[in-house]
């Protein structure tokens, strides 16, 4: 049981929105990633077959967000998180130190490695030229700000 803003109570797989009791289904639902909007064909939430609200479970949600930042990856032949791990620390560099030559965020790399987030197609062909181009490393050195 759960209490809405309002203080009314609504049993655990009631709509917030009407109240009638909503149902497990699995559809197509979308999530941005990277600014993209990627569709997962067969993600598990509940929807109310009155108004058709849907809502996400915590583990719904983390599940929608893991496939759809797999079909992302797929899309674009994406460097695995292992791959990016590999590159990085073959070139002796730590996260924050990769993420400062790639003007990102400190905690992008961990992310990335960890499987929590996925890299821009721009910013996997940038991993890619530091893995395969000779000197890409030492030129991203001399720009970092
Ligand atoms: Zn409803």
């Amino acid at each position: 049981m759960r209490a809405t803003e309002r203080g009314a109570i609504l049993r655990d797989e009631a709509c917030p929105v009407c109240g009638t009791a909503m149902r497990e289904r699995k559809g197509r639902l979308k999530l941005a990633v990277n600014g993209e909007e990627i569709t997962v064909p067969d993600a598990t939430h509940l929807r109310c077959s009155r108004c058709r609200e849907v809502v996400l479970r915590v583990d719904d949600a983390r599940r929608l967000r893991q496939r759809a930042l797999g079909i992302y990856r797929e899309k674009y032949g994406l460097l695995s998180a292992d791959e990016i791990r590999s590159i990085r620390e073959r070139f002796g560099l730590t996260q924050a130190s990769l993420a400062r030559l790639l003007r990102l965020g400190g905690n992008t790399i961990s992310r990335w490695e960890a499987g929590r987030n996925v890299q821009t197609g721009v910013m996997d062909m940038v991993l890619r030229m530091i893995r395969d181009l000779p000197g890409s490393l030492e030129y991203l050195k001399k720009h970092v700000a």
